[in-house]
């Protein structure tokens, strides 16, 4: 080896490990989950090099504002030494038209960190869906008040309040013990001359299966709908909240604080169903996104 190179080793080995006061500033950027984001699908952003959310002005998606939390994920992610992460989820509507969109960061500091968000198609699943004996089968009048049931049902459980912060710290985990999906999230049902979209995911689960609570939070709805059957809503902050359709009981009142893994239910078959089976729905700022997709992030 020549005396040059050998220099340059002694070098660089003197400034790796011999003056441990100097800091090297790493400017903070932007990583995305998952890669490929189609309709429907929750987006997770982690502003990496950030370990305050005082450092961020403001998270926009589109223009629309995203709220931003500290996250430590557990498990793998933690024992690679990870801490709080500087975090935001953004749901992308089941409507939103395919195509790019802005994703922006603005800091405190004045910097603004940017990055393209291709929102690609989702494929398209229509199925004949038929009502149920009890809610008045097949007839144009009972699908007619049907539209007109899920419009009402759908005004209350839209625009809930929500905490001001993230109740809950741990990951999510599925609201029942056992998963097996009967219908997925995003298929289109035809009901008569209308079209409903699935937005939610419906799980397999007899009469009378324990429902738990996914993470930490407040009861925001706990009540029975003509087509959503017995219903509860856990709002886990910052617009972050899980819906329990079509339960056989409810097991809490509005306003309770629940923990993770809770029971807060039994599955059953009450409302728009002519089986048993829970019907999940989450929504992020009041976007229905895919449940299995948003437990990707915690895996
Ligand atoms: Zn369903």
């Amino acid at each position: 080896m020549n005396k040059v190179l050998k220099l340059g080793f002694v070098l660089i080995f003197c400034i790796t490990f011999l003056t441990p006061n100097i800091t090297w500033a790493v400017s903070p950027t932007l990583i995305t989950f998952p890669e490929k984001i189609q309709r429907g699908d929750p987006v997770m952003i982690t502003v990496v090099g950030l370990t305050k959310i005082s450092e961020v002005k403001e998270i926009t998606f589109d223009g629309i504002h995203v709220p931003v939390f500290l996250y430590s994920p557990e498990g793998k992610q933690a024992s690679n030494g990870a801490g709080k992460k500087v975090t935001a989820f953004i749901g992308v509507d089941l409507r939103k038209k395919p195509g790019n969109y802005n994703l922006k960061v603005k800091l405190t500091n004045g910097q603004t960190l940017e990055k393209v968000i291709t929102v690609l198609e989702r494929e398209k699943v229509e199925e004949p869906l038929g009502i149920p004996e009890k809610l008045g089968g097949n007839t144009t009048a009972s699908q007619n008040n049907l539209i007109a049931v899920l419009a009402t049902e759908n005004s209350t459980l839209n625009n809930l309040y929500t905490g001001k912060k993230a109740f809950w710290t741990e990951s999510f985990h599925f609201p029942l013990s056992q998963i097996f999906v009967t219908d997925p999230y995003g298929y289109s049902r035809e009901t008569g001359a209308y079209t409903i979209p699935h937005k939610g995911t419906d799980f397999r689960a007899s009469e009378g299966t324990p429902v738990m609570a996914m993470n930490r939070g407040v009861v925001r709805i706990a009540r029975t709908g003509i087509s959503y059957g017995k219903t509860i809503v856990v709002d886990h902050g910052l617009g972050l909240q899980t819906f329990y359709l079509h339960l056989s009981k409810i097991k809490v009142n509005v306003g309770e604080l629940v923990l993770p893994g809770q029971i807060i239910g039994l599955s059953g078959q009450t409302g728009y169903t002519d089986a048993p089976h829970l019907h999940l729905s989450i929504r992020l700022n009041g976007v229905s996104i895919d449940p299995m997709k948003f437990m990707e992030f915690f895996k």
